[in-house]
């Protein structure tokens, strides 16, 4: 199936921090995959802004590198790499200083949408929003991308609200959760409330318990000194599984448009309850011989208590989901790259086939990196003769195999959240009261474990995280479905 792309209007993009990780691995090849399908026009333009000294070409040269290493060879055919070069320029800018501004602000074009992505350390976020409304930059057409992490606690995820409310106003602010960028999460969304064979079952009648899963193979890396500041919970879980968490647990807006999604999200933010101590587990990975330092290691903290690991259960208290709860666990090193999220529905209230038969329950699976697509389990019977017995089978629907072009990866989160800010489209993006809830939920959590001096559970790198965190599990009866890739 091919899929119909919409141009968006000629735009000017701002990246400050152009040239780090973040904006070569994931900015620009996103941008030139959208320039390669249609939709990003010849003359919109974007400008990298950082500090490194070097003038537009030494940049489209970087640019240009970082696409051959990022983006699959066949997007560099037929001169298109040549057209979004073109389409490139670079200014030496200091967040914090008065260089690169005046410059800066002489390249935007008039009356076109500016966006600004803050692609820095969140230390620059409040510097840099000052700074464009200073030189005058800040346009009804201006809009702000402030990437995570979106404060360190509730205080200061308000205080960072306050800095930017005083130069923008909330339409203008897009703050980027990737998660919510992927194509399964908003299938998600087409799945709940444009099929009527889900939503009637979907509330704790119908479902025993729901799994959110992220886990990752790669430890803390480059990143050593910030993780270790922030840990799993404040990495993961505030942010991305508490916005799955979100997009599972919602009532249905009225409208698929940004406040109304919005609404509806904090409703069940606001609705999670606190999570008590014996509920959370939380880990930190060992080294593996010749392999890999351990977690202590790695962020150069030897009496380090942050974890890599975090799994916990909660409940989201409202009529819908009263008495049904969400198992929530992420971590790093873990034994296979998999975000699923699993709806586990409850068992048929008889069996007119007797206890020999089996008993299955049904399992929605979904599944948002890799492969994304999903699974709905089913139960049938046992081909062939021997009396009644019950099978599942899955109903599987992969999208790369269902809905792509041969051989076309999903487009990446960046792609299409990049495309809303153009576009103006806010519903995949958090809204700051949004921000403050999941804050104002998480800080106790940490709180209590700080003040209750917990040291995290060691656990094997290659493994499935601690064994507590299947005893969390076993105790309710439950156990986690296996992290496969
Ligand atoms: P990075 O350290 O690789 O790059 C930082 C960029 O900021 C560089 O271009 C640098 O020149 C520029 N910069 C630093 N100080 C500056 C100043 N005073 N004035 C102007 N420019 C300045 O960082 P990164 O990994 O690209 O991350 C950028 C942001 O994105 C961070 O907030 C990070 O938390 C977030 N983020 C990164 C990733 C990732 O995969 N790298 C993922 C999610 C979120």
């Amino acid at each position: 199936m091919v899929s119909r792309v919409i141009p968006v209007e000629p735009f000017d993009l701002v990246i400050f921090g152009g040239t780090g990780d973040l904006a070569r691995r994931k900015i620009l090849p996103g941008l030139f995959k959208r320039y390669c399908a249609g939709q990003m026009p010849d003359t919109a333009q974007v400008i990298g802004a950082a500090r490194s000294p070097m003038d537009s070409d030494a940049y489209r040269a970087f640019v240009a590198e970082a696409i051959r290493e990022f983006s699959p060879s066949r997007f560099c055919e037929n001169g298109a790499l040549d057209g979004f070069l073109a389409c490139l320029e670079y200014v030496v800018v200091d967040a914090r200083g008065t260089d690169g501004w005046d410059e800066l602000a002489q390249r935007l074009g008039p009356d076109r949408v500016r966006a600004f992505y803050f692609s820095v350390g969140p230390g620059l976020f409040g510097d840099l929003a000052e700074r464009i409304h200073l030189h005058g930059m800040a346009t009804s057409e201006s809009r702000i991308v402030v990437e995570k992490p979106f404060g360190h606690d509730l205080e200061t995820a308000r205080a960072l609200n306050a800095t930017l409310a005083e130069h923008f106003h909330e339409g203008q602010i897009y703050r980027i959760d990737h998660y919510l960028g992927k194509e399964t999460v908003q299938n998600l969304m087409a799945i709940r409330f444009g099929n009527v064979l889900f939503e009637p079952l979907w509330n704790s009648q119908y479902v025993d318990h729901i799994q959110i899963t992220v886990a990752e193979t790669v430890g803390v890396g480059g990143r050593g000194e910030y993780y270790d500041r922030a840990g799993a919970m404040r990495d993961m879980v505030q942010n991305h599984l508490m916005q799955l968490l979100c997009l599972i647990a919602m009532e249905p807006p009225a409208k698929f448009d940004p406040d109304a999604v919005r609404d509806e999200k904090l409703k069940v933010i606001r609705a999670l309850d606190p999570v008590e101590p014996h509920h959370i587990v939380r880990g930190q990975y060992g080294a593996l011989d010749g392999e890999h330092p351990g977690y202590r290691e790695a962020v150069g903290n030897p009496r380090s208590t942050t974890e890599s690991y975090i799994a916990l259960k909660t409940h989201v208290s409202n009529w819908r989901w009263a008495g049904t709860p969400f198992y929530l666990r992420t971590g790093k090193r873990l034994k296979a790259r998999s975000s699923v999220i699993n709806v586990m529905f409850k068992d048929a209230p008889h069996s007119i086939f007797g206890p020999e038969a089996g008993r299955h329950a049904n399992l929605l699976s979904i599944r948002l990196q890799p492969n994304e697509g999903i699974t709905l389990k089913v139960t049938i019977k046992e081909p062939g003769p021997g009396g009644m017995r019950l099978v599942d089978v899955p109903l599987d629907m992969t999208f790369a195999d269902a809905l792509g072009p041969e051989g076309e990866e999903p487009p990446d989160a960046y792609e299409r959240l990049i495309m809303d800010v153009i576009r103006g489209n806010q519903t995949l993006f958090m809204r700051g009261d949004e921000v403050e809830a999941a804050w104002a939920w998480t800080d106790p959590i940490i709180g209590g474990w700080q003040a209750r001096g917990e040291v995290p559970k060691p656990y094997d790198s290659g493994s499935a995280g601690p064994d507590d965190a299947d005893l969390l599990m076993k105790r309710d009866g439950r156990a986690w479905r296996g992290i496969t890739p």
